[in-house]
């Protein structure tokens, strides 16, 4: 039987995607139609991302997974007209990006770079950045993404915590989970990084409550998803020295509107939403591998729960 596959994200991606796309589908072996452009209700498969403006899944009859391109779920998984398996993008590429990111915002505050690369005011202040071993950061979330950044973390010498839903064991780093959790882990911590899905469970995370957990000073760095935080305790935390710093890479409207007080704010960094990206030339063979998966009667991986949103 061939297998019908609709790719369905921005128009831009196509030419990008279609020739990895064939190559890995040919290496799979596998009798395909690929395209842009087929009726829902011949459509086996959905290469999905959400801006493609595909929200109703109502007319895919046969359809038996929708593959997304995008590792953030939160648009699609709670699609009432989506009943076939939804699997997110888990990609070596993107996890990679994140990484890097992450670890080059933590360096940022740990070493004090702002006070020598921004800051040449002709004051000699000879005092030398304490070592990552005597550096406290907390990882909010252990999944792909977070737990490849703890590790890397810890790998420099960080004292790092993580934080996830369920218990975990991850080879340095304390492992943290549930509502006590995450307050034993902020309690310590001088940078916290936000790699939470947006669930109903995970939002405003970091609230006034949580944030008045942290020791004076506190950085906040979130490539996570904008929900996390509650956005006015977190101005009134930095306008206090509650927190010292954050690094904003989502935001709860995007692009971020340029009235938006985070813009203007002398403690706030914005990036706009370049964390980290899928890489089409790993991603495309993670798609490939599932539509394999689909076609062999083996299982999916990296399926959604749609229950938990993540
Ligand atoms: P993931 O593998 O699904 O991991 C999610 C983690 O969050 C898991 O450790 C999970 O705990 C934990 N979690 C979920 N609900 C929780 C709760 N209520 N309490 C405590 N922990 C909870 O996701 P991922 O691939 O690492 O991606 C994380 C997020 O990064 C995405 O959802 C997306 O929003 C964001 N992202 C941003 C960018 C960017 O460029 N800024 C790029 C890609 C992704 P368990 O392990 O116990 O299940």
């Amino acid at each position: 039987m061939t297998a019908n596959i609709l790719f369905s994200a921005r128009p831009a991606l196509w030419p990008i995607y279609e020739p990895l796309l064939r190559r890995g589908l040919d290496d799979a072996g596998l009798d395909y139609c690929l395209s842009t452009d087929i009726a829902p209700a011949d459509v086996d498969y959905v290469v999905y991302a959400p801006n493609s403006g595909l929200m109703d899944f109502t007319p895919f009859t046969r359809l038996k997974a929708v593959l997304s391109l995008w590792a953030g779920v939160e648009t699609i998984a709670t699609n009432e007209t989506l009943t076939a398996p939804l699997a997110r993008m888990v990609d070596h590429g993107l996890t990679q990006g994140m990484t890097e990111w992450v670890v080059g915002h933590v360096l940022r505050y740990h070493l004090g770079m702002d006070r020598h690369i921004t800051v040449q005011d002709g004051v000699w202040t000879p005092d030398a950045p304490p070592l990552a071993t005597q550096r406290h950061v907390c990882v909010l979330g252990m999944g792909t993404l977070g737990e490849a950044s703890a590790r890397a973390l810890a790998a420099l010498g960080f004292h790092v915590t993580g934080w996830s839903r369920t218990p975990k064991t991850v080879p340095g780093v304390i492992c943290q989970h549930g509502a006590k959790g995450l307050r034993t882990a902020l309690s310590s911590t001088e940078i916290v990084i936000l790699l939470l899905p947006d669930t109903t469970e995970t939002e405003n995370t970091l609230n006034a409550d949580t944030l008045s957990l942290l020791p004076r000073g506190a950085r906040i760095i979130n490539p996570g998803r904008g929900p996390l935080i509650d956005d006015d305790a977190l101005l009134q935390a930095l306008n206090s020295g509650q927190v010292g710093h954050a690094t904003l890479d989502v935001f709860r409207v995007e692009p971020l509107p340029p009235d938006h007080p985070y813009w203007a704010h002398p403690n706030v960094t914005v990036t706009p939403h370049i964390a980290s990206e899928t890489r089409p030339a790993t991603a495309a063979q993670v798609i490939c591998d599932n539509i394999r998966r689909g076609e062999t009667g083996a299982p999916f991986v990296h399926l959604v729960d749609r229950a938990l949103g993540y």
